[in-house]
C-alpha cells in the first residue's frame, strides 16, 4: 500500500488505559507493515478536561513498549504542529468556510434557553435534538433565522456562540442514509435526519473534537483512521464533514472493544482495582486526588509480553503461534484479521504471556533485574535482622545467574524470585510446621548425623558427585529415600519445595549444607 499515514489522536484527560495502548500498537503495526507513517497527536482542545502530567504519560508510555511515533511534537514535524491547542487558527478558518458554504451556522442560545427545550420536549414524552426539524421554527436563536446584521451586533458585543453544523437538509429527501465501509466491519450506515446538528467550534476559540480531528487528518494526510469502536457513532457525521469541505475522506477502521474478564461491558479500571491487575501501562499517580492507579510495568510485566496480549485482544494469526515479539507481528498484522467482536480481556493469560517471556529472557539479564532486589534484602537485614544471609552470594551476579536458572521456570515475574530462592541466600528461618511433623521423626537426627559424616568426607562438592555419594551410601545401608531425602530438604530450604536438592547443595557449599543439617537437628 502506498503513502500509508496513520495515526494516534489521544486527549491527555488521565493516563492512557491499555485500550488506547491497543489502539496505538494497531497503528504502529499497520503503519510498519505498510512502509507507512505512525502519527502521534495530542487532542487537546477540551481544556477543562486536560490533565497535566497526561501528554508525558502518553510518550512515556508508547516508549516503553517500543512503539515510538514517526512523526509528533519535537519529531519530523512535517505537519506540525502536532497538539491542537496550537493549532486553533486552522479550525477557526474551516470553522468560516463552513458557514460561508451553508453548511454551518451560528447558534445563540443560551443554557437556560436548551434546558427550557429539553423540559418541554420531556413533558411531551420526546426527546430535544437540535437539527433540521426546528433549527428555523423561530424557537431556536440562530443565523439561520436572524438577519446577517444582528448576527454580527450579536458577535462584536461579544455575545457567546457556537457554530453548529447541518447535518441534514430537508430538501434532501426523507430516509437519506450516510456511512463508508469499514475495513474490519464493511458497509455501516447511518439515517441522517434523525442525527442531530453537532456544534463544530466555540466562541471561547476552540473547536470540538469533531471539527479539529477532521482538519487534522485531512491536512496531516491521514490515510487510515484506526480508532476505537466508541467512535463508529461520529462517522455519519465525519463523512458528511468531508463532504462538506470538498475534502476525500481517509479509510476507517474501528477497533473492537476491550471487554471485562467477566459479564458485560468495557474494560474499566474498576475491574482491575477488584480482581487485582493493572489497565495501564505505567503506574500513574493522579495529582489531583493523590491516588496511585497501579502499571503493567511496575506490576513486573516485561513490555513485550504486554505488546504480545495486546496484539492478541481483537487480533489473531489464523495459527496456533502465540508468542510473537513485536518485528513478527508487524510481518504478521494484517486487519483483515480483526475481529469485530469484543475482545475479552483474561488477566490470567497476561500472566501466562508474561510467564513465557521471562523463560525465554537470557538468565543474565534476569540475574541483573534480580540483583536490585537482593541488594534490598541486604539493607533490610542490616537494618531490622530479618533477613540474615548466611552466604555473602546477594551480589554475586555468576552466583545468581545460576540460581535464576535453577528457578527460573515455576515463575512468572521476577519478583517472585526470592520466594523460590532465598534458601540459595540464607539458612531457613523457620521450618514448614507439617512438613516438619511429618518428615522430621524420632530417628531423623541420628540419620542427618551420619549424612553429616558422608558429607564431611567428600572431596568434589558437585551436585552428581553428592548425589552419587549419597544414594551410594543409602544403598549400602539400606535406609529408605524417604526416610533420609525429605529431611535433607527440609533442613536445606525449610520447606517442601525449591528446585534439584542436591543442585542446592552443590551451590550452597559444603559447610552451609552441614551447617543447616546442624541446626535442623538443634532446631527440629
Ligand atoms: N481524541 C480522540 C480520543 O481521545 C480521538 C478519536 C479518534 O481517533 O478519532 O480517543
Amino acid at each position: 500500500m502506498s503513502n500509508v499515514r496513520v495515526r494516534f489522536a489521544p486527549s491527555p484527560t488521565g493516563p492512557l488505559h491499555i485500550g488506547g495502548v491497543r489502539t496505538a500498537l494497531f497503528n504502529y503495526l499497520f503503519a510498519k507493515k505498510n512502509n507507512g507513517t505512525f502519527i502521534l497527536r495530542i487532542e487537546d482542545t477540551d481544556q477543562n478536561r486536560q490533565v497535566a502530567n497526561a501528554e508525558k504519560y502518553i510518550f512515556d508510555a508508547l516508549s516503553w513498549c517500543g512503539i515510538p511515533p514517526d512523526e509528533t511534537i519535537g519529531k519530523n514535524e512535517k505537519f506540525g504542529p502536532y497538539r491542537q491547542s496550537e493549532r486553533k487558527h486552522l479550525y477557526k478558518k474551516y470553522a468560516n468556510e463552513l458557514i460561508n458554504s451553508g453548511n454551518a451556522y451560528y447558534a445563540f442560545d443560551t443554557s437556560d434557553a436548551l434546558d427550557h427545550e429539553r423540559k418541554s420536549h420531556e413533558e411531551k414524552g420526546k426527546t430535544f435534538i437540535y437539527n433540521w426539524h426546528n433549527r428555523e421554527k423561530g424557537r431556536l436563536t440562530n443565523s439561520l433565522v436572524l438577519s446577517k446584521e444582528e448576527v454580527q451586533t450579536r458577535i462584536d458585543k461579544g455575545d457567546k456562540y457556537v457554530v453548529r453544523f447541518k447535518m441534514h437538509n430537508p430538501e434532501d429527501g426523507e430516509n437519506i442514509t450516510i456511512g463508508t465501509t469499514d475495513l474490519i466491519r464493511g458497509y455501516v450506515s447511518f439515517k441522517k435526519d434523525i442525527l442531530d446538528d453537532k456544534i463544530l467550534f466555540k466562541s471561547d476559540g476552540m473547536p470540538t473534537y469533531h471539527l479539529a480531528n477532521i482538519v487534522d487528518d485531512h491536512f496531516m494526510e491521514i490515510s487510515h483512521v484506526i480508532r476505537g469502536e466508541e467512535w463508529l457513532p461520529s462517522i455519519p457525521l465525519h463523512i458528511a464533514l468531508y463532504n462538506a469541505f470538498g475534502w476525500k475522506a481517509p479509510e476507517f477502521v474501528h477497533l473492537p472493544l476491550i471487554l471485562k474478564p467477566t459479564g458485560k461491558g468495557k474494560l474499566s479500571k474498576r475491574d482491575g482495582d477488584k480482581l487485582g491487575f493493572p489497565v495501564f501501562p505505567l503506574s500513574y499517580a493522579n495529582n489531583q486526588t493523590q491516588e496511585i492507579s497501579r502499571g503493567f510495568k511496575e506490576d513486573g510485566y516485561f513490555s513485550e509480553s504486554v505488546v504480545n496480549f495486546l496484539a492478541f485482544l481483537g487480533w489473531n494469526p489464523g495459527t496456533e503461534q502465540e508468542i510473537f515479539s513485536l518485528d513478527e507481528l508487524v510481518k504478521d498484522f494484517d486487519l483483515s484479521r480483526v475481529n469485530k467482536a469484543g475482545a475479552r480481556f483474561d488477566p490470567a493469560k497476561t500472566k501466562w504471556y508474561n510467564q513465557q517471556y521471562l523463560q525465554l529472557k537470557p538468565n543474565e539479564e534476569l540475574a541483573t533485574l534480580y540483583l536490585p532486589i537482593l541488594a534490598d534484602k541486604m539493607t533490610q537485614s542490616n537494618s531490622t535482622n530479618k533477613i540474615t544471609p548466611s552466604i555473602s552470594h546477594l551480589s554475586d551476579k555468576n552466583y545468581v545467574t545460576k540460581v535464576v536458572t535453577l528457578i527460573k521456570e515455576r515463575a512468572t515475574f521476577v519478583s517472585d524470585f526470592w520466594s523460590l530462592s532465598h534458601f540459595f541466600f540464607q539458612a531457613p528461618t523457620s521450618y514448614d510446621a507439617k512438613a516438619s511433623k511429618k518428615q522430621w521423626k524420632e530417628e531423623t537426627p541420628g540419620l542427618i548425623n551420619s549424612l553429616i559424616d558422608v558429607l564431611t568426607s567428600m572431596d568434589d562438592y558437585t551436585s552428581k558427585s553428592i548425589e552419587n555419594v549419597v544414594k551410594a551410601w543409602l544403598t549400602e545401608k539400606e535406609l529408605g529415600f524417604g526416610k533420609v531425602m525429605p529431611p535433607f530438604r527440609l533442613a536445606l530450604v525449610g520447606a517442601m519445595s525449591g528446585p534439584h536438592l542436591f543442585d542446592i547443595a552443590e551451590m550452597i557449599g559444603k559447610e552451609e549444607t552441614i551447617n543447616r543439617l546442624e541446626k535442623a537437628i538443634k532446631t527440629l
